[in-house]
């Protein structure tokens, strides 16, 4: 079932997301060569605390972690370690949640480290081009398809694959809530959208092929053909003036 928030919600979702706009903001700034992956998780943790909120991810079916941090190949779900030190030409997705006053925010960007591949390049503006479009097609009277529809148009003809394993979600009082929110399918196709519906929309874009694996560890999710993957997201709200984007400052 799909929980429709109410106005006095959807303004504690902002004030969840907005902290994760945040964090996610000071993070950018620190990525650069040299620094690793647990750094970032330190600095999350610290900023998470300062602000008196709950990490979103940590402990959620028994994550460690308060950030994901997927790195070139990763797609989703990387861990942070002290042994993942940045360099030069990599792109790492930064996926980062709080829970405040009830309602979670969700949100995730994926940033060079210092000078990139043009290719590279070309796939992070594509992945967050595509989230644009997704957002701007989540407004009451379309479909949940005209959002999958318009990140999976928007990437393949750019050459690059939607990933199929994972996908977006419903969010409020849980992280993920109905319904799911694939960045692939058909216009015009699923449920309608409704004003008081938040989504988290949040294509998951690679390289190469879409098809992914779980490592050992039984988080990280890697692609197949270890080609780079990029993930961009944000919580949007449905409403009567449009999408209301939480997580953009
Ligand atoms: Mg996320
Ligand atoms: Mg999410």
């Amino acid at each position: 079932m799909i929980t429709l928030k109410s106005r006095k919600e959807i303004e504690l979702m902002r004030a969840a997301n907005v902290m994760v706009a945040e964090i996610l903001d000071i993070l950018r700034e620190l990525v650069r060569p040299g620094v690793t992956t647990m750094d970032l998780e330190v600095r999350a943790e610290e900023e998470t605390r300062k602000r008196g909120v709950k990490p979103a991810f940590k402990g959620y079916y028994g994550f460690p972690w308060c950030l994901c941090a997927s790195l070139n190949n990763v797609v989703v779900h990387g861990m942070p370690s002290e042994d993942t030190v940045l360099k030069e030409g990599d792109i790492l997705g930064m996926d980062f949640g709080v829970l405040y006053k009830g309602f979670y925010g969700d949100s995730a960007i994926t940033v060079p480290v210092g000078e990139i591949s043009s290719t590279a390049r070309r796939l992070l503006d594509v992945t967050a081009q595509s989230l644009d479009r997704a957002i701007e097609a989540a407004v009451p009277d379309n479909t949940l398809g005209d959002i999958s529809f318009a990140v999976q148009s928007c990437v393949e003809a750019e050459g690059f694959s939607v990933v199929r394993d994972f996908v977006g979600h419903g969010i409020g009082r849980k992280l993920h809530e109905a319904p799911q929110v694939p960045n692939f399918g058909e216009a015009g196709k699923g449920v309608k959208l409704q004003p008081g519906m938040v989504l988290a929309i949040e294509p998951m874009i690679n390289q190469g092929g879409y098809k992914t694996r779980v490592l050992e560890d039984g988080w990280t999710a890697v692609t197949q053909d270890g080609a780079l993957s990029a993930h961009f997201e944000h919580t949007v709200a449905v409403t009567d003036n449009g999408p209301y984007v939480l997580s953009r400052i």
